[in-house]
C-alpha cells in the first residue's frame, strides 16, 4: 500500500517513518530537491501544481494526505477527480484551514469560542475594525500565514498607518491581542471508520510566532475536556479522516481557539516517544481505516523545537534520556531544523531536564 505525499518536509518525513514499521510505502511530492521527506522517501521533484505529477500521485498511490496547510486545494482537487485516489483528510477542511475568515466562522457556528475579530479589506475598514474590537489588536494576512508571519500588531492608533502600509495589499482580518495565561493545543484522529482518539493537552511556548516548547499532558482535566469537545465538533462537521489540530488561548480558564491546523502538528511531536502510539502513527491508520492506537501519555513529555541549526548531538545527547530529531535540513535562521524530546515519570523531573537543555541551547523560552 502507497500512501501519498504533497509535502515533503519534516512532517511526511516524520509520516514516512511512522509508517514503515506498518508495512506502507510513500511516494511524496515537493519542489524542493532536498526535502527532509524526500532523503527517506521517493520523490516526485516539481510545483504543487503540476498536473502531470499530480497525476502520478495520484496513479501510485491509494490515499494522498499533505503535509503543509498551504498546498493548492485545486491541486488535491484534480487527483480525486481524475485518477481516484482518495484526499484525506478533507479538502474542505484544508480550504478553511486556508482562510482565517472562513475558520473564524466556523468556530462560531459551532460554538466554539474564538477572538473578537473583523474581516478588513480597505483601509477604511481597518479603522473600523480597530474602532469596534479595539487596541491592542492583530492584523493578519487572511491566507498564507504561519509561524507568525503576515502579522503586525497594533498597540496604539498610529500603529494602524505601518500596519495597513506593511499587509494592506492582501485580504486581511484584524483581531483581538488576547492577554492569554497560556496557549494550549489538542490533537485528535478520526478514522474512516468514525472512531476518535484524542491526545492529552499540549501546553505551548511561542517566541516572535514560532514554537518553541511544548510539554504534555498540560492543565487541568477541566480544560481536557472543553478542548476536546471543541476539537470533536470539528472532526464530526468535516466527516474528518486524519490528524486535526486547535490551538487555544487560554485566558481565566476559558479556551479561545485561534486556529485549527488539518495535519500532525509540531505540538504533537513529543508523542513520538511519549505516548502510546504517536500523532504520525495515528494519522496513517486513521486515512487508512486501521484501528486507532492508544493516546495516552507514557509520561511527562517535554519537545524542544530547534530552530536556525543542530547543536553538537554529541552535547545535547549527554543529558540522559534526550530523543534527538534531525530533520537533514540545511541551516538558516528562523528554521525549524530538528527537535529535542524528554519523557520523565514526573511533571517536576521533566521541568528540570527541559530546563538543563534550554540552558545548553541558549534557548529562553520558559516552561509553561
Ligand atoms: P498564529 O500564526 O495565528 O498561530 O500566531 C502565532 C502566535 O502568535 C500565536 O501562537 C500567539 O503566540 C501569537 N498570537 C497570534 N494571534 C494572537 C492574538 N490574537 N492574541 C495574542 N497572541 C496572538
Amino acid at each position: 500500500m502507497t500512501v501519498g505525499i504533497v509535502g515533503a518536509g519534516q512532517l511526511g518525513r516524520m509520516l514516512a517513518l511512522a509508517g514503515y514499521p506498518l508495512g506502507l510505502d510513500f511516494l511524496c511530492l515537493d519542489p524542493s530537491r532536498d526535502a527532509p521527506a524526500g532523503q527517506v522517501a521517493p520523490l516526485l521533484h516539481g510545483a504543487f501544481t503540476d498536473r502531470r505529477l499530480l497525476a502520478r500521485l495520484g496513479q501510485r498511490c491509494e490515499v494522498v494526505t499533505f503535509d503543509w496547510e498551504n498546498v493548492p486545494v485545486t491541486s488535491l482537487r484534480s487527483i480525486t477527480r481524475s485518477h481516484g485516489a482518495r484526499i484525506a483528510p478533507p479538502v474542505a477542511a484544508l480550504a478553511t484551514g486556508q482562510d482565517r475568515v472562513a475558520e473564524k466562522r466556523l468556530f462560531e457556528r459551532l460554538g466554539i469560542p474564538t477572538t473578537r475579530w473583523r474581516a478588513v479589506s480597505s483601509r477604511m475598514q481597518l479603522e473600523h475594525a480597530v474602532e469596534a474590537i479595539g487596541l491592542p489588536g492583530v492584523l493578519k494576512t487572511r491566507r498564507f500565514g504561519y509561524d507568525g508571519k503576515g502579522q503586525v500588531v497594533l498597540r496604539v492608533a498610529a500603529d494602524t498607518e505601518a500596519a495597513w502600509r506593511a499587509l494592506g495589499n492582501v485580504p486581511l482580518l484584524y483581531e483581538e491581542l488576547v492577554p492569554f495565561d497560556c496557549e494550549v493545543s489538542i490533537i485528535g484522529a478520526r478514522s474512516t471508520r468514525g472512531e476518535l482518539a484524542i491526545y492529552p493537552l499540549c501546553g505551548n511556548v511561542h517566541g516572535a510566532g514560532v514554537l518553541r516548547l511544548t510539554c504534555a499532558p498540560f492543565g487541568p482535566a477541566r480544560w481536557q475536556t472543553l478542548a476536546a469537545r471543541y476539537l470533536t465538533r470539528l472532526l464530526t462537521h468535516f466527516r474528518y479522516t486524519g490528524i486535526l489540530t486547535v490551538e487555544f488561548f487560554v485566558r481565566g480558564g476559558r479556551l479561545i481557539a485561534n486556529e485549527m491546523a488539518p495535519r500532525v502538528h509540531n505540538s504533537g511531536h513529543w508523542t513520538i516517544e511519549g505516548a502510546a502510539t504517536s500523532q504520525f502513527e495515528n494519522h496513517l491508520r486513521a486515512i487508512l481505516g486501521l484501528p486507532l492506537g492508544a493516546t495516552r501519555a507514557l509520561g511527562h513529555s517535554a519537545m524542544i523545537n530547534l530552530i536556525g541549526q543542530l547543536p553538537a548531538p554529541s552535547k545535547v545527547l549527554s543529558v540522559e534520556g534526550v530523543h534527538l530529531h534531525d530533520y537533514g535540513k540545511e541551516p538558516r535562521p528562523g528554521r525549524k531544523v530538528g527537535h529535542l524530546t524528554v519523557v520523565e515519570p514526573t511533571a517536576r523531573a521533566r521541568d528540570a531536564r527541559a530546563r538543563r537543555l534550554l540552558a545548553d541551547l541558549a534557548v529562553s523560552a520558559r516552561i509553561p
